[in-house]
Parts: structure tokens; C-alpha cells; sequence
């Protein structure tokens, strides 16, 4: 008797022990299992992809019938765990949301898809009409190191007592990796132009507008007519992304494309070719020009486009030359650096507050100075126009990621529509009724416990190896149709 007793005693105490062994998360986990509402939090954070960073909402809607006043529809968080739902951060980072920013990738590489293709209520004639790929970069602010490309090279070959005014070698003749922390750092920190760098940044979004004005003109020279005329004849949209560079420089890959003058449903005229497009791309990168505000301290800078420039035809799948690029070769490389920040290889996600900040900001010493030279110079009231203390983490740059032409294609807000309806279902019974929808939401928080994050996480793993395995299959041909990778 006494030794069943003691045999049980025992057990409750190694059951107290392990307990207390055990991580926090793993306590988290326990308790999060025993909840009530656990598989229905697990099938919710499933519909969202398993999403890093939820925002939690309460509420209710209710959608009745506008003569009788029927309920046809209510849906209420009031029996879902916790009294909440959690819906989708939508982030575009990679680095704060994997899941999230694999469906924006998956919508940018749509939009600039229909703008290509056609499709997603965009006529299927764009794919006849001019388009270019076109890639454009900052210019030269000093030398940094360069990675080794495939065939080995090195890095700016030394020549012997080549030194610059500081007393640096001017070359370096190593052979870095892609991934070592020299590539990109300027040789000599004091050669380098700074707030050249961080001007060209500032007036980076003012270039490319001036570009798109000036490629209009080219063209309607080219036709020999005003350039107030040209719409009458022809319209030029485009989407373009901006993409940093590992020397912490913004450049830009565009999609150019020529309509006629009622837009992407209206053929351009048979003049607007992709040649004579091809040479006002090319003309308007050699002269367009912007001038900064003029400071004692910068002088008056004009800002050009870099001569690293790439124009090349886009070509529909089936007509693939060796020199043209596809349609969805573009719309896949433009969605992939829409989920990386500028924060990825250069600057930080979050606004810089004060001096202090940049100095403990986790960047290397190359990127701080642009940062410390952006906060310099934005103090300076001749540059104020410029906000460069604003975009301090951005290294002066303050466009978006991604913009595009009205024009050009579908829109984000439209294709995620597209999706609440797919998944929200029963639309269709309700669209011969007048109908009154009333929604009462309210923000009740974010985040996961680092159980949730866990599980999460598992859960979006699984996910991602789904779709690998769905890609595989399709390549073999095994499934067709529906199954869509993005
Ligand atoms: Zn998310
Ligand atoms: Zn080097
Ligand atoms: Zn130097």
C-alpha cells in the first residue's frame, strides 16, 4: 500500500519537475492546447496562411434584405475563440511576414502580368503592343568592392602606387564572394561622394518623371507631331519597381509599354513600333536631367541616370528570341523584389528619429554614413524641400517600391477583392436582392504568443511545401488547370 503511495507521489513529483523543465514555450504551447477554442484557432490562422503577425478583430456583419429586412447573412466573433477573428498583417517584407509577403509577390506578379498579358479585366491585345524591359541605375559615387562574377573576376585590379589623395590604394585585386561584407563598401570612405549619393536618392522619383515626360516627346518627335497631340494618338504606361543595390544605391526595372489613345484596349498606331520605342527610351535616358536646390555646402547637383542601362524587348512565350525576355520572366523578377524593403541591402524599415538612432542602427559603416549624411544635410534649410531627415532609413529615397501608370493594369485593392469574394462565397445567391450590409469591427490586438508564433510558422511551412509540391506536379503534367502556384 505505502508503495503505491510513494510510487505516486513520485510521479507527481517528476510530473512537477518536467513541468518545470520545460520552455516557456512549451508551457505556452500546453496551455494553448487545452483551450477551448484551440483546433478552430488553428483552422483560422490556416486560413490566413499562417500569417507572423495577425491583427485581431471583434465584431459582427450582418447583411439583410433592403425591403423585408431578412437576415441573409451574420457573421459574428462572439463564438470564435477569444471573441475574435484575426485577419492577414499584409506585410510586403519577407523579413516581417513570409507568408504575407509571398501573396503580395503573388499579386504584384499579377498586376504587371495582366499589364503584359492581358487578363484580369485588361484586354488580351497589350500582348501585341510595344513593351519594354527597361533597367535603370544611379551613376558612379566612387568606387566600392565588387563581388567576383561567375568567371572569377577580381576586384579592381591594382596597379602598383595607384593611391588616391587619402593615401588608399585605388585597386583592390581580391576575389570577393556575393555574400562577403566588403562588396559594395566604398574603397576609400573620404573619396566617396556621399551627398551625391544621398541627393541623387532625394531626386531619384522627380528623374523618372521627367524621363517618362521627355520619352513622350522623343516619341512625338519621332512621329512629327506636338507633344500636346501625341494622346491623341498614343498613350505610354508602366509599371516599375525599385530595387537596392548592394552599395546601398537605388535603380529601377520598368515595364514600358505603348497603347493606342484610349488606353490598354486600343491598339497604338502602326508608327509607335517597339524600335522607335526602343530609341526614345534611349534618347530620353541620355538627356534627361534634375537640378538639386543649391546649397553652399552641395552646391547645385545634376542628378542623371547612371550608364549602366539595359533596354530589352518583351516577347510573348511563344515567340521568344534570344535577346527578348517573356512576359512572365518579367512579372516573376519585378514581384520578387517587391518583397524585399529597402531595408534588405540598404537603410532600415523604421523612421529615424534622432542622430542616436542611426548610430545603433544594425546597418554596416557605409550605409550609416548615408544615413548620418541624409540627417546632415536635411538640417540644412536650402535643402529642406527634400526631407531628407524624413527618409533618413530609406537613405534619402522616398518613392515606393512599386508604381505604376493608372492605365497599366488591375490594381492590388482589386485583386484582393477578387480574393475576399472567392473565399467569403455566397455572393452569387445574394446579387438579384437589394441588399443592406451593416459592420461593426473593432482592433482588439496583433501577435502571437510564442506558441502561436510556433505553430504559425509550422503552418506556413506546410503551406510553402504544398505549393512546391503542387508546382512539381504540374511541371509533370500529373495535375493541370485550377492548382495556382501563386
Ligand atoms: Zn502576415
Ligand atoms: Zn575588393
Ligand atoms: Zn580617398
Amino acid at each position: 500500500m505505502s508503495l503505491i503511495t510513494d510510487k505516486a507521489r513520485r510521479s507527481v513529483l517528476d510530473e512537477a519537475e518536467r513541468l518545470r523543465l520545460l520552455s516557456s514555450t512549451e508551457r505556452d504551447l500546453i496551455r494553448l492546447v487545452h483551450e477551448p477554442g484551440f483546433s478552430r484557432w488553428l483552422d483560422q490562422i490556416k486560413s490566413i496562411g499562417g500569417c507572423a503577425h495577425p491583427i485581431y478583430l471583434a465584431g459582427h456583419t450582418t447583411t439583410r434584405d433592403a425591403i423585408t429586412g431578412e437576415v441573409l447573412r451574420h457573421y459574428d466573433t462572439s463564438s470564435e475563440p477569444g471573441g475574435r477573428m484575426p485577419v492577414r498583417c499584409r506585410n510586403r517584407r519577407e523579413t516581417r511576414c513570409a507568408p504575407c509577403s509571398y501573396l503580395h509577390a503573388g499579386d504584384t506578379f499579377h498586376l504587371v502580368r495582366s499589364g503584359l498579358l492581358g487578363g484580369k479585366g485588361l484586354s488580351d491585345g497589350v500582348r501585341h503592343h510595344p513593351r519594354l524591359f527597361v533597367t535603370l541605375t544611379a551613376p558612379s559615387f566612387g568606387a566600392v568592392h565588387r563581388a567576383s562574377d561567375a568567371d572569377g573576376g577580381i576586384c579592381r585590379p591594382r596597379r602598383d602606387g595607384g593611391l588616391c589623395d587619402h593615401g588608399r590604394p585605388l585597386g583592390c585585386g581580391q576575389r570577393h564572394a556575393e555574400t562577403d561584407s566588403a562588396v559594395g563598401q566604398p574603397l576609400c570612405r573620404d573619396c566617396y561622394d556621399y551627398p551625391g549619393h544621398v541627393l541623387w536618392h532625394a531626386s531619384a522619383g522627380k528623374l523618372w518623371n521627367r524621363y517618362c515626360h521627355m520619352l513622350r516627346r522623343h516619341l512625338a518627335t519621332a512621329a512629327g507631331i506636338t507633344q500636346t497631340r501625341l494622346r491623341e494618338h498614343l498613350a505610354v504606361s508602366f509599371a516599375k519597381v525599385a530595387e537596392c543595390q548592394q552599395r546601398g544605391a537605388v535603380h529601377f526595372h520598368a515595364v514600358i509599354r505603348l497603347d493606342g489613345p484610349g488606353g490598354p484596349s486600343s491598339p497604338p498606331p502602326l508608327w509607335a513600333t517597339t524600335d522607335r520605342l526602343t530609341d526614345a527610351v534611349r534618347s530620353a535616358h541620355t538627356f534627361v536631367e534634375v537640378r538639386t536646390p543649391y546649397s553652399p555646402a552641395t552646391g547645385e547637383r545634376v542628378i542623371r541616370w547612371g550608364e549602366q542601362f539595359d533596354v530589352r524587348p518583351i516577347r510573348s512565350e511563344a515567340f521568344t528570341e534570344s535577346i527578348a525576355i517573356t512576359d512572365s520572366a518579367v512579372a516573376a523578377y519585378v514581384a520578387k523584389y517587391v518583397s524585399k524593403s529597402v531595408g534588405d541591402s540598404g537603410g532600415v524599415d523604421y523612421r529615424i528619429q534622432d542622430f542616436e538612432s542611426i548610430r545603433l542602427a544594425p546597418v554596416n559603416s557605409h550605409l550609416r554614413t548615408l544615413m548620418a549624411t541624409c540627417w546632415r544635410l536635411g538640417g540644412l534649410p536650402e535643402l529642406g524641400a527634400l526631407n531628407l531627415r524624413a527618409w533618413a532609413h530609406t537613405l534619402g529615397y522616398r518613392g515606393h517600391v512599386l508604381t505604376k501608370s493608372r492605365q497599366y493594369s488591375t490594381t492590388y485593392e482589386a485583386l484582393r477583392a477578387v480574393r475576399a469574394d472567392y473565399q467569403g462565397g455566397g455572393r452569387f445567391a445574394l446579387e438579384s436582392r437589394e441588399i443592406v450590409t451593416e459592420s461593426i469591427w473593432r482592433y482588439v490586438g496583433s501577435g502571437h504568443s510564442p506558441a502561436e508564433a510556433e505553430l504559425a510558422y509550422g503552418i506556413a511551412e506546410d503551406l510553402a511545401a504544398l505549393r512546391v509540391i503542387r508546382k512539381e506536379l504540374m511541371e509533370d503534367g500529373t495535375v493541370s488547370g485550377c492548382a495556382n502556384i501563386w
